[in-house]
């Protein structure tokens, strides 16, 4: 009957940066199955065992739907119970406190926190608010967390951000190395190609590093296990080997790579393709690093010989020498994957600069089969956490809110005043908590997060600024979470399919979908959330009055008006929508507002490197990589003939670098932040499982996944467990400095530690491994590092 009859339609996965498409259908208004999307050219039909079971993220019994505020007789109390109370009590609480904070401490008293999970328009919608509303750049993504050191390494290196390869070098390349990145699991798709092409051309190695093994060594035909932090001298041999062995591309370096040496400037600017870029007083070789020769860069890395390493790194000499040997031999076309491993590392920015100063030494990169690949953990961790400029100190199109042209750029598309974006970045991830703690920051929102389980150190860093008397904490999710218990203000959320959205993923791969059902009782889109509270405040409460003085014309008016009701983002009519589909928003707000919000922002990336296409062409397709010109998609960028960008007659041209020439840097091995000693003798390494997305709020719902993993482990090596009185399956406590939790040990299974090392997975609510973690960041990027800190283990 008409009643049961299903309706297909794609989608992005929701989960990880893969970016797999799906098939979803939908019946009597409710998503009932899901299929991997066979005209996918990401996944080719298949999903992992998450993307299978995404039509049942939806539906736990304890959706949240509606707002509910802590309460004590009917008024706000920090210690009240969770209340519910209409949209317009909570706008009207937030709105509230919002004013007078601002009122009484100004605009960097007031916060954001967001991730790769917020749709392109959403995340554009809090920039927009927050950087060119209320004037705080005290927004950041929990990208800061996962991907900030990448952002760092590609600015650095070439000036602009994102990889030159796409997943089209895994069926082109003769070699692949894993640093730091278990695909096996964390990107299960992308593994079924490498799989493919290993299983399928017997000439195809395999080489798998890590600190332990997992089960990407299931594949390797080379696994290397080493000493947490050595990656860094590691990777300094391999460029010494190469040297020293003749197997540098000179043609290739001597008309594309420049050498420098420092450790400190990160390299943020202008591409020169960009209208700016003669104005742009921080360009992209500025900072302190100078330039040396290929002689001064020799002898640098001459120092990582193969004795010094192998001892430094526990890994075996004719292990490092293969290894070095898959980059160095001419005939073999190599490509690189990384994740957290890398990132997730105190000088996460410096193993970035270092593996793409082999590739480049080599010139194996931006040709089929020939990539540094930098792959992403959260869905639009590129679409939106990166390309928007959801960072504390970055603006849309890789500009920056430090330099004055960007600041000036960006108002004028966003028609505000000038001045009302500060030059100062705003707080970062861990900073954000600090702040809260210290009483600095007091109103603080956070979307599409669960930061009191995901964030480090939670028990000193994070629980205490959320808990504040001074703050008021607003959290906007899906679920109930350990960040939603330790807020002040609940917010419910819609969910994927629940609305229309845009995704990027890994490979620049923009990809839409529409409503296709509603949000259940009174959840709301985070977009229509940011809109509507945009509504509850007139310029005249958040703006200066000099620069009002100074544009009159703005006086009185809502922020609503002025950024989202601006002539500009509403100059499309809901009769654009597709009227097959739902569109809360649009009914919300009377115009097409994903569409004038996407068009407004690809005015930032066109002409400039970052084309996208056309808002409707999106809904076509299943996914274009951008930039986009004419129509057509770039595969491998900074390569003539590929990339419209590069002029003719020129090869390659790095050219977010003002002479079109990469940057090989020098730099050496630091030890970690925090190493094991007599009293905490045992490294800790945390991660995902293949089961769960994250802090596991939407995967643990779904039984079938929940039962797959129940609950966290620690995962160590049976001589560890025996050496400490302890059996599989015993209950033990894992302290650190900072704090301890409970779990269990389990000596077998997917993740075999070596002696000295245990793996700890955070997906677990009721195990907070982070209570135990370290806070130490990148001191360039300020990305965490959650791969290795001392710890000690005793029984509970
Ligand atoms: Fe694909 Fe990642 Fe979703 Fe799995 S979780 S289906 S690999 S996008």
């Amino acid at each position: 009957s008409e009643q049961t009859k299903l309706e297909w339609n794609k989608a992005p996965c929701r989960f990880c940066g893969t970016g797999c498409s799906v098939m979803v259908a939908t019946r009597d208004g409710k998503v009932v199955a899901t299929h991997g999307d066979a005209k996918s050219e990401v996944n080719r039909g298949l999903n992992c065992i998450k993307g299978y079971f995404l039509s049942k993220i939806m539906y736990g019994r304890d959706r949240l739907q509606t707002p509910m505020l802590r309460m004590t007789d009917g008024k706000y109390d920090k210690h009240g119970e969770f209340t519910p109370i209409s949209w317009e009590k909570a706008f009207d609480t937030m709105a509230e406190r919002w004013k007078a904070t601002i009122k009484a401490k100004g605009p960097t008293a007031v916060g954001m926190f967001g991730s790769g999970q917020w749709t392109v328009w959403e995340g554009y919608a809090a920039v927009k608010l927050m950087k060119a509303g209320f004037g705080s750049n005290n927004i950041d993504p929990n990208a800061r967390h996962c991907m900030a050191s990448a952002v760092g390494g590609f600015m650095r290196t070439f000036g602009i951000d994102e990889p030159m390869g796409c997943y089209d070098d895994m069926e082109a390349a003769d070699a692949f190395v894993l640093w730091g990145s278990n695909m096996a699991e964390m990107h299960p798709i992308l593994w079924t190609r490498v799989t493919d092409r290993r299983l399928s051309a017997q000439h195809v190695k395999v080489a798998v590093l890590s600190t332990f093994e997992h089960r990407s060594f299931d594949l390797a035909d080379l696994p290397i296990v080493f000493t947490p932090q050595t990656d860094l001298a590691i990777l300094n041999f391999i460029a010494n080997y190469i040297i020293q062995n003749g197997k540098v591309n000179k043609d290739f370096i001597s008309k594309h790579v420049n050498f420098r040496k420092g450790t400190t400037d990160i390299g943020y600017g202008l591409r020169p393709t960009h209208p700016l870029e003669m104005k742009a007083k921080n360009v992209a070789t500025a900072g302190d690093s100078t330039p040396i020769d290929f002689d001064e860069f020799a002898k640098f890395v001459a120092d990582y010989d193969v004795g010094s390493v192998s001892k430094l790194s526990g890994v075996p000499e004719h292990k490092l020498i293969e290894l070095a040997e898959l980059y160095a031999d001419p005939n073999r076309k190599v490509t690189s994957f990384w994740t957290m491993g890398f990132n997730q590392h105190t000088r996460g920015v410096w193993c970035n600069n270092l593996i793409y100063n082999i590739h480049l030494l080599v010139g194996k990169i931006s040709t089929p089969g020939n990539s540094p690949f930098s792959l992403t953990g959260q869905p639009s961790a590129c679409g939106t956490a990166r390309e928007v400029g959801t960072f504390s100190h970055r603006l849309p199109a890789d500009m920056v809110v430090t330099d004055p042209e960007h600041r000036k750029h960006a108002e004028h598309i966003w028609k505000i005043p000038s001045g009302i974006i500060p030059p100062k970045p705003g707080y970062h991830a861990v900073e954000q908590n600090r702040r809260l703690k210290d009483g600095d920051l007091n109103c603080y929102w956070v979307q599409v997060n669960n930061n009191m389980q995901a964030g480090p150190n939670i028990n000193e860093e994070g629980l205490p600024g959320y808990r504040n008397p001074e703050n008021f904490i607003v959290v906007s999710d899906a679920y109930p979470t350990v960040t939603t218990q330790a807020a002040d203000l609940i917010l419910p959320t819609a969910m994927w399919v629940e609305k229309e959205g845009a995704y990027g993923n890994a490979e620049r791969r923009t990809q839409f979908w529409h409503q296709m059902v509603q949000a259940p009782g009174e959840s709301k889109s985070d977009l229509w959330q940011l809109m509507e509270f945009s509504k509850r405040f007139t310029t005249d409460e958040v703006w200066s009055a000099d620069v009002l003085a100074a544009n009159p014309s703005y006086k009185g008016k809502t922020l609503f008006d002025v950024l989202f009701k601006n002539g500009q983002v509403d100059k499309f009519p809901v009769s654009d929508a597709d009227p097959k589909y739902m569109n809360a928003e649009n009914d919300a707000f009377g115009f097409y507002v994903q569409k004038g919000l996407f068009e407004e922002y690809a005015t930032f990336g066109r002409g400039h490197g970052h084309d996208l296409a056309d808002f409707d062409v999106y809904h076509q397709e299943h996914g274009l990589r951008w930039p986009v010109v004419d129509g057509k998609e770039t595969k491998w960028r900074f390569r003539e003939g590929s990339d419209p960008y590069v002029k003719a007659g020129k090869d390659f041209e790095f050219y977010g670098k003002p002479d079109g020439r990469a940057v090989i840097f020098a730099l050496p091995y630091e030890p970690a932040a925090e190493e094991p000693d007599d009293e905490y003798d045992i490294w800790l390494s945390t991660g995902r499982v293949l089961e769960h997305w994250h802090s596991g709020s939407m995967t643990q719902r779904v039984p079938e996944l929940y039962k797959a993993f129940p609950d966290a482990v620690c995962f160590m090596h049976p001589e560890d467990a025996k050496k400490r009185g302890l059996r599989r399956g015993d209950e033990i406590r894992v302290i650190s400095r900072r704090g301890e939790i409970k779990t269990r040990v389990e000596t077998r299974g997917r993740n075999k530690p070596p002696v000295g090392l245990v793996f700890v997975p955070w997906f677990d609510a009721s195990q907070l491994i982070n209570k135990v973690t370290l806070d130490a960041t990148d001191p360039l990027s300020k990305q965490t590092d959650f791969k290795k800190c001392a710890i000690k283990i005793v029984k509970a």
